[in-house]
């Protein structure tokens, strides 16, 4: 059976991936330092609790453990965060990182899969956005992980280390009847917060409504998780077959606005999402919309899930039966 390591397999996108890997007959061990992510979202026998600095641990446990790829999550992820503690986020995804791939090289381990995002594209001149727009991140977390691609070119051509940089637009919704779904905290995204505020009638922010879109709200492109989580093991068997290193875009090339995502909410929750209208928030585009192509053409990846009530009704089904916060 094939191995593969997961490192934030307790997170959001990396237990979903670790979900399917697992169904899909593959032996994962997840590496976590439960920091951000959630013991309840491993099985107890798969997760090792390690810190991505731990270089020497990490590479015992490659040793041991030998994967056919390494599958890395693990990252702080919350982009007003990394403008307040920079070097939070330098240290963590980029220092961490290099951690990992230290202890990849003095084990022998030579592919991977990397969680990039689609902040890299910073403010893009236009849309759908192509891998081969420039890379002009805005934030510290979006150059935290363009900086992570940059190491990953020159690791390829140093120590022929073969990695796949799936670069994520909206990921969202949760795998029905898996228990698992998007918790964050605090939480951030869009999705969540609106489906909390049908909950508690307390109003939502939306961050500006004077945007040059249809409706004045910014528009994003919003890939289910397990669409996504497909991604990732298309990306392994790609690296298993031999395929050189590249970056994909991973969205659904499908935009829609934050009016869009509430009008949403409200017919799959069947209640009411108060909100206030504020101001823009620091970095956000008006538009960010995947060209996914090179994902469909060069990984034979296709979403499944395409209409945005049923990717709203995923993420229901998990938030209703969660405690309110
Ligand atoms: N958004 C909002 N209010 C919130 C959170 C998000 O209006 O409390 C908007 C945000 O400005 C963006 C969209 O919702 O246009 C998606 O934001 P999210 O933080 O979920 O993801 P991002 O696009 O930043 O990756």
């Amino acid at each position: 059976m094939s191995k593969i390591l997961v490192t934030g397999g307790a997170g959001y996108i990396g237990s979903h991936t670790t979900h399917l890997l697992l169904r899909r007959g593959y032996d994962v061990t997840v590496v976590d330092d439960l920091s951000r992510g959630y013991r309840h979202n491993v099985a107890p026998e798969r997760l090792r609790v390690l810190a991505l600095a731990d270089t020497n641990g990490l590479r015992r446990l490659l040793e041991a453990e030998r994967p056919e790829a390494v599958v890395h999550f693990a990252a702080y992820i919350a982009v007003g965060e990394s403008i307040g503690e920079p070097e939070l986020y330098f240290s963590n995804n980029v220092g961490g990182s290099l951690s990992l791939l230290a202890a990849m090289s003095q084990a022998g381990v030579g592919r991977l899969v990397f969680s990039s995002t689609a902040a890299l594209y910073g403010m893009p001149a236009r849309t759908p956005i192509t891998e081969d727009m420039p890379i002009q991140p805005v934030s510290p977390y979006g150059e935290s992980k363009a900086m992570v691609e940059k190491i990953l070119g020159w690791l390829g051509q140093c120590r022929g280390l073969r990695s796949v940089a799936l670069r994520y637009f909206n990921a969202c919704g949760a795998e029905p009847g898996s228990g698992l779904g998007e918790e964050h905290d605090p939480e951030t995204h869009l999705i969540p917060l609106l489906l909390r505020a049908v909950r508690t009638g307390r109003p939502i922010t939306l961050f500006g409504g004077d945007y040059a879109t249809p409706d004045g709200t910014c528009i994003r492109d919003y890939i289910h998780v397990s669409d996504l989580a497909e991604a990732h093991i298309l990306a392994v068997e790609y690296l298993a077959g031999g395929g050189a290193s590249n970056a994909f875009n991973a969205g659904t090339g499908a935009g829609h606005s934050v009016f869009e995502v509430l009008r949403a909410v409200e017919e799959v929750t069947g209640g009411k999402a108060p909100f206030i209208m504020g101001p823009r928030r620091a970095g956000d585009a008006a538009v960010l919309v995947a060209d996914s192509g090179r994902l469909q053409t060069t990984l034979g990846w296709k979403p499944r899930y395409t209409e945005l009530r049923e990717i709203v009704r995923t993420a229901w089904e998990f938030e209703r039966r969660r405690p309110l916060r």
